[in-house]
């Protein structure tokens, strides 16, 4: 994706583009006016930064031009710090959830069970007992066989699961594909064809209420005409139930909101509520949306140092003390992301094409492949921009790497949300079982 045609932006256009980023001439890089600085030479690096300002000026934006249309439930797999929970509960958010980790940690911010929508395709028995014993609002179910599933749960439960059938339209959102979902070779929902029969035989079991449909076509989606194009079907699907005597009262139309990372034009909430409201809008539907990438996704950063600049052809390589087990997006989709010195000085000066890399051994550990950047000395510091989203939630300690410190800005200051795990941790909870200890070599290699 390095290579593409058209250049990369700019820092200053980089900047200039999101409204909680700023260059200060003397302290440099600063989120929501706190010098990024500031933080690294307090925690070190690599490190997160969150800014509250700007997760809850989106979510208002968001919320705002949904208004009387359709609920947020904040899609909890973008972050799930329970910070970022309780910040969107705060605002009234619900959660749309896909484990009972998930579900879990949302109760443990606030969220009301009743306000949770539990969505995913291997939803297991554990999970679900745990979904309708806390009382959850939606279980969105995937499957045929998941249905009965959920029903026999629930009748031996007795209680009656409040479902919404994942419809899988068969559109293609036009993004990345492997953040693609709804597609007929996509493992996520039930072919619209099938639905009919499906909501006849849901809305006859025991164990079971049904309430509407769910839908959710991918990540990343900067157009609305994907949108437009899902809800449309969506509101073909609900006249076809109504006219079979089905009742239909809740369609979850999913998340998928895109951002720009670097020149994709972002989808504005106003383009969102516009696509809703065309289809789904005047049919006395209660409408939730769940949005995660598009709410917290450019409120993060994660800042890093350099460790050395290795002079190689045809671009001299800038390793990084971050790498892929912190930041997974670009190994894992190819994902673009900015980067941006965080001294002023070096912001100004002249660039070169550089490849950007971490320290883990593999080869696909790489930030960027042709990435203009000033000459950078070691311990120089750079933000790799938009990481809110699918960031830290994707962190592994590959390497033995110890997971990277998280912080929150707000008001002018900065608050450790998390600190960097220690390197013991690591192995906490691990033990060597008694014939490995006592043989003999080891045993004395250990005393
Ligand atoms: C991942 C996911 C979301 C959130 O997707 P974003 O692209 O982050 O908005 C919403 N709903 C479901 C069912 C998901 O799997």
């Amino acid at each position: 994706m390095d290579l593409s045609p058209i250049p990369d932006p700019t820092f200053a256009e980089l900047i200039a583009l999101r409204p909680h980023l700023s260059l200060d001439a003397l302290a440099g890089l600063m989120l929501d006016d706190v010098p990024l600085a500031a933080i690294a030479d307090a925690l070190g690096t690599p490190v997160w930064v969150y800014a509250a300002g700007a997760m809850r000026a989106r979510y208002r934006a968001l919320a705002g031009a949904l208004k009387n249309l359709a609920r947020v439930h904040y899609a909890v797999k973008a972050n799930d710090h329970l910070a970022v929970l309780a910040l969107f509960a705060a605002e009234g958010a619900g959660a749309d959830v896909v484990s009972l980790g998930e579900l879990r940690r949302a109760r443990r911010a606030g969220i009301d069970a009743r306000d949770v929508v539990f969505s995913g395709v291997g939803k297991t028995p554990d999970e679900l007992r745990a979904a309708l014993a806390e009382g959850v609002g939606q279980i969105n179910v995937e499957s045929a066989e998941e249905l009965e599933m959920i029903a026999a749960l629930a009748r031996a439960m007795g209680k009656r699961a409040p479902i919404a059938l994942r419809v899988n339209p068969d559109i293609d959102a036009g993004t990345h594909p492997k953040i693609t979902t709804g597609r007929r070779e996509n493992k996520f929902g039930i072919p619209a064809a099938a639905i009919p029969a499906l909501y006849a035989h849901a809305s006859q079991l025991a164990g079971i209420a049904t309430l509407g449909l769910a839908v959710h076509i991918g990540s990343q989606i900067t157009s609305a005409q994907p949108f437009r194009a899902a809800f449309a079907e969506i509101a073909a699907l609900v006249g076809a139930l109504r006219g079979a005597g089905q009742v239909v009262r809740r369609i979850d139309c999913g998340g998928g909101l895109g951002i720009s990372y670097r020149h994709e034009t972002a989808l504005s909430p106003e383009a969102f509520a516009g696509a809703l409201r065309a289809s789904l809008g005047g049919l006395d539907l209660e409408l939730i949306v769940e949005p995660g990438r598009w709410l917290v996704g450019p409120a993060g950063v994660l800042l890093a140092s350099v460790v050395l600049v290795k002079h190689a052809a045809p671009y001299p390589f800038v390793v990084l003390d971050a790498a892929m087990n912190d930041l997974l997006r670009p190994a894992l989709y190819d994902a673009w992301h900015g980067i941006v010195p965080l001294a002023a000085a070096d912001a100004a000066r002249g660039s070169a094409p550089h490849a950007i890399v971490g320290p883990v051994c593999e080869s696909s550990d790489a930030f960027a492949t042709a990435r203009a950047l000033p000459p950078l000395a070691p311990g120089a510091r750079v933000a790799i921009l938009d990481v809110g989203a699918y960031g830290a939630v994707m962190s592994s300690t590959y390497n033995a790497r110890p997971l990277a410190a998280e912080v929150m800005v707000a008001d002018g200051g900065f608050t450790v949300i998390r600190p960097r795990q220690e390197i013991a941790d690591l192995w906490r909870g691990e033990t060597v079982p008694e014939f490995i200890a006592n043989r003999p070599a080891c045993g004395r290699a250990m005393t």
